[in-house]
């Protein structure tokens, strides 16, 4: 079968074997790169949400720059007929591949990071992948549409929206280049505790907790969860909207954390990353289009960053600190990887775009060829060395 993309909105429905081959061997190659370069660096890492975006950057960085051991739990689909496997599913096969071929130590599990069952099962490879030894880093990396509460049986759907009042904005069709106004109306209690339960901190912390108690983790290890904040254009869907008040019970998350693991000094942190084009962050309105611009500004600064290239400069943050506490950290002791995307010059012209941005000037004043690559690239779509013509049959 030759396969093509079948896009539904912000979601394509099909993935590329190949094309998402191609992705890792990339980030790898760019991690391999940059392999020495830090004289410490974790050994024993375990991700959670392992299978695209930042957790993807973050697994194959943490294993083929520092040469660590790697566990990575993710939720993909396989294939079923005649229907592809996800985008994830085929990444984590292309880790393996390459983990395999540079000796690292491996182990990926699928299923419900949420659940317990998923928690038991990750502490048994863990002992098995890294026999004897404890973890140093942890990365909490999962960005779902749901969860079931463990202990409760009961589901929570997260939303997107803001809080307090309806909000209006210019938002694009990235496919076509329109550009239309979007209306938000605002979310109930019910969905803002319900988006907390989902993309707050709870299962981070009962994840750390499920660890801790196994004594799986090292003295000194750092725990990491991502975050974002943006610019004010974007904050009434973001920051201050629901998304935001679950970033909000992350970080009060974080400092629990922080708490449990001093006994062993440990340490977590909050990352707060840079707005790139993934699975999740197509699916915010208006984020889209400012993602669009910051592209373009970003390249014409020669700043722009991508997921690797983000998980690479944040892990020498840390690791080139004299010490995992004294990691470089903002007023509310946030690891800041959106320093180059909130720099005053680029926010200021992203503001003057932004004003006179319609469908007409789209493609002269916004980078939307590039953010639509970066969206067909996830699914494997798109990518040179690729041959799109191959009649797969092990998809
Ligand atoms: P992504 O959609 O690319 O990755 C999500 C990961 O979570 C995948 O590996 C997926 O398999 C996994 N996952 C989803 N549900 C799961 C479940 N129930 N059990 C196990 N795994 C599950 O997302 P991303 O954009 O890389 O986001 C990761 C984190 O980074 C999020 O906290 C997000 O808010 C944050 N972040 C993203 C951006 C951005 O612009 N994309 C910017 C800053 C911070």
């Amino acid at each position: 079968m030759v396969i093509e993309p079948k896009v539904k909105g912000f979601i394509c429905i099909t993935a590329h074997p190949d094309g998402c081959d191609e992705n890792v061997r990339r980030a790898v190659e760019y991690s391999l790169a940059h392999k020495g370069e830090s004289k410490d660096g974790p050994k024993n890492v375990l991700v959670i949400g392992s299978s695209t975006g930042y957790g993807l950057a973050s697994r194959i960085t943490a294993a083929f720059s520092f040469g660590a051991a790697t566990v990575g739990v993710a939720y993909e689909r396989p294939s079923s007929g005649k229907r592809t496997a996800s985008a994830g599913w085929y990444n984590n096969a292309a880790f393996e591949k390459y983990a395999a071929k540079h000796s690292l130590p491996f182990a990926s599990l699928n299923g419900d990071a949420f659940s317990d069952e998923m928690k038991v099962q990750t502490m048994e490879a863990i002992r098995k992948t890294m026999p004897g030894q404890k973890l140093d880093l942890i990365v909490y990396s999962v960005a779902a549409p749901k969860r079931t509460d463990p202990h409760t049986g009961e589901t929570y759907s997260s939303v997107l929206k803001p809080i307090g009042k309806p909000y209006c904005e210019k938002s694009v069709d990235f496919h076509t280049g329109k550009i239309s106004s979007v209306s938000l109306d605002p979310a109930t209690e019910e969905e803002i505790s319900a988006t907390i339960k989902v993309m707050g901190g709870e299962d981070w912390l009962m994840w750390i907790n499920a660890l801790k108690e196994n004594d799986l983790i090292a003295e000194n290890a750092v725990t990491l969860a991502y975050s974002y904040i943006g610019p004010e254009l974007t904050h009434a869907v973001y920051k201050d909207g629901t998304i935001g008040k679950a970033k909000d019970d992350l970080e009060e998350k974080a400092r629990e954390i922080d708490k449990a693991l001093s006994s062993i000094g440990g340490k977590a942190y909050i990352s707060v990353n840079k707005a790139l084009v993934t699975q999740s962050s197509a699916a915010i309105p208006v984020v889209p289009l400012y993602i669009s611009i910051l592209y373009r500004l970003m390249k014409e600064n020669g700043t722009h960053e991508n997921c690797i290239m983000q998980m690479n400069r944040l892990f020498h943050r840390i690791y080139d600190s004299s010490d995992v506490k004294s990691v470089p950290v903002d007023d509310c002791g946030r690891i800041r990887m959106d320093d180059l995307e909130m720099a005053e010059d680029i926010q200021s012209r992203l503001k003057d775009v932004w004003s006179v941005i319609s469908s007409d000037n789209i493609d002269e004043l916004t980078d939307i060829k590039g953010y639509r690559d970066d969206f067909y690239a996830l699914f494997g779509f798109g990518l040179d060395n690729v041959d799109y013509t191959r009649d797969i049959t092990d998809f």
